[in-house]
């Protein structure tokens, strides 16, 4: 467990979160997150350490993705070795570079000019006169374009499915223990609430796996209570049926 600053960015804390069990040679195989602890660069990382990081990792940026038409990143061939790119129609890239992006390194592709202008699938594919790819650097976009194909399959999902539990005991932790808002000023008096809320959390579970309580049913929120869905609820449904 880790208490920092609010102003701390989540992904920021993957890889304490990762060399703490490593010294004490406890290094999981695989770590569930949720969305906001994915990216490339994470995932590589955790790798290097023997971790599988799973977790859904955001959507390409290109506006073709974004608008599930036209031709996506994934409809081009990249060849790594050859610094070339093979778009769907069998142009050959003219151009291939590298540029930064937000302080991060990407490598730019960009199509001949001649064989875009010419092309009869160019509003598919790009509305400037060339298409241009920015791709992460080789070993990020390979990652990137396999745990994005991964996370659509029904396997990825079983086994992402195990995150519930994990979001199961931030929510009792929220409930029972109030530990969303600090009871105290200063991060070493929050930090030592942080423990106990662990520890009471860990007895608690303790003590329901023990005397055989059964689990919880999923919270419903007040939002939902609302009942803003035409549908019948099923609350209506079950009153009516
Ligand atoms: S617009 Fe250019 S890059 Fe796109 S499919 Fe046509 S030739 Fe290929």
């Amino acid at each position: 467990m880790a208490t920092t600053s609010a102003a701390v960015d989540d992904p920021t804390q993957v890889q304490p979160t990762h060399d703490d069990p490593d010294r004490r040679g406890l290094t999981p195989g695989e770590h569930l997150v949720d969305g906001g602890y994915t990216s490339a660069a994470i995932g590589l990382a955790a790798r290097a350490q023997g971790i599988d990081l799973i977790g859904p990792l955001p959507p390409a940026s290109d506006r073709q993705t974004r608008e599930a038409k036209g031709f996506a990143l994934t409809d081009f061939a990249i060849d790594w070795d050859a610094k070339s790119a093979t778009c769907p129609r069998g142009e050959k890239s003219r151009y291939w570079g590298t540029t930064h992006v937000d302080g991060q390194p990407r490598t730019v592709v960009i199509f001949p000019e001649y064989g875009c202008r010419n092309c009869r699938v160019r509003p598919a594919c790009t509305s400037g006169f060339t298409r241009r790819l920015t791709l992460h650097p080789r070993e990020e976009h390979e990652l990137l374009q396999r745990q994005r194909a991964e996370q659509n399959t029904d396997a990825w999902k079983q086994r992402y499915a195990k995150r519930a539990g994990v979001e199961g005991t931030i929510c009792q932790a929220v409930r029972a223990t109030g530990i969303r808002c600090s009871r105290y000023r200063g991060r070493a008096k929050t930090s030592l609430a942080h423990v106990f809320s662990a520890t009471a959390i860990n007895l608690h579970r303790m003590d329901a796996h023990l005397t055989g309580r059964p689990v919880g049913t999923t919270h419903r929120t007040h939002f939902a209570d609302l009942d803003l869905d035409p549908k019948p609820s099923r609350k209506t449904r079950t009153r009516h049926p």
